[in-house]
């Protein structure tokens, strides 16, 4: 069976739609694991998930429970992998990373500056002898194709597989990164390149799909060398085009990212289905993100999915969407 945690995050509700709409919220707290959730119609429908952060949870809390088992994991050689799931404006990127990735207000700071120092925290509790290495790449996935964020001279990375290595992105940038700072200071050039490319080529970065890897590899003293690798994704925008309007370019990305969205629920969905579904038969070739998702996804890794959501009754046809793609990767 697949280690696949799911979780549920509603952010608070924004200015807009409280000047739009009020206080009013599309969801009554049962406990920390189950809600009510209502439709446009008034219509009730109980949710379940390992956790659910309401909108006054912290950004540490969402640490420990999803991504501290995970971190601890990668620095054992148990693949992990961090996915946030959700509409545009839902809050995966403020999960990911907090108002900035260089954010100094430990009350803010998101998963990854924490993963960052969670990781070089394992390293210095582990055994003495053994020798550890982190290193990070950045790709993002759009229309298919995969940029290598820290070096954007590498616009179409190919995915091969190797039979000792896995998964390999062939010829993406991987950075050696020393302690924490030096950590984020890669992360927040990598982030800035994507806007780079935003305004390049007219991407928004809710279009394309941000995948961050780090590699940790340990030199063990009777000299066997382990990796373990630790992958987040910050998902494109899973909100439905409308379907009049939408036309040329931005139809196209929506399909993309549509197709893209359904593989991996489909791919979570055939690893959770137990242990009649034989490996050949989950479909990870059908999507660029499946593919590198592949060996931190199955085998004996470890994955969180994180599903962010607004609280607010304007946005509750896209939530009521979210919460199904939850449950159904329990
Ligand atoms: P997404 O990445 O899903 O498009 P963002 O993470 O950018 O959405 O969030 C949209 C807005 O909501 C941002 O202004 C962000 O700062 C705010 N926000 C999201 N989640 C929270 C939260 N848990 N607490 C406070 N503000 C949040
Ligand atoms: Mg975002």
């Amino acid at each position: 069976m697949a280690n696949i945690t799911v979780f549920c995050r509603f952010r608070p509700l924004s200015s807009k739609e409280k000047r739009d709409n009020g206080d009013s919220v599309c969801i009554r707290s049962m406990d920390s694991e189950t809600f009510v959730f209502k439709d446009e119609k008034e219509e009730e429908f109980a949710f379940s998930f390992d956790k659910v952060f309401y909108e006054e949870s912290l950004q540490a809390d969402v640490y420990e429970f999803l991504a501290l088992p995970i971190v601890r994991g990668a620095v054992n050689a148990v693949n992990g992998t961090i996915i946030t799931y959700g509409q545009t404006g839902a809050g995966k990127t403020y999960s990911m990373e907090g108002p900035s990735i260089l954010e100094l207000d430990d009350l803010k700071k998101g998963l990854l500056p924490r993963v960052v120092d969670g990781l070089f925290e394992c390293i210095k509790s582990a055994d003495k002898s053994d020798k550890y290495r982190i290193k990070l790449s950045m790709v993002e996935i759009y229309m298919e194709k995969v940029r290598d964020l820290l070096d954007l001279t590498k616009d179409n990375i190919l995915i091969k597989e190797s039979k000792v290595q896995g998964i390999l992105l062939s010829g993406v940038t991987e950075i050696c990164i020393s302690d924490p700072a030096d950590a984020l200071q890669s992360l927040s050039s990598g982030i800035a390149n994507r806007a780079v490319g935003e305004t390049q080529m007219n991407m928004a970065s809710s279009r394309s799909h941000c995948i961050y890897i780090f590699t940790v590899q340990s030199e063990l003293s009777d000299k066997r060398v382990k990796t373990g690798k630790l992958i987040l994704v910050d998902l494109a925008g899973s909100e439905k085009v409308e379907k009049t309007g939408a036309e040329g370019k931005v139809l196209e990305e929506a399909k993309t990212i549509n197709k893209s969205l359904s593989v991996l629920g489909n791919v979570i969905n055939a690893l959770t289905c137990g242990p009649t579904t034989k490996a050949s038969h989950i479909p990870y070739r059908d999507s660029k993100l499946t593919r590198i998702l592949q060996d931190a996804l199955g085998g004996n890794s470890r994955t969180a999915l994180l599903c962010c959501c607004s609280p607010s009754p304007l946005n509750a046809a896209e939530t009521l969407s979210t919460l199904r793609f939850g449950a159904r990767a329990k």
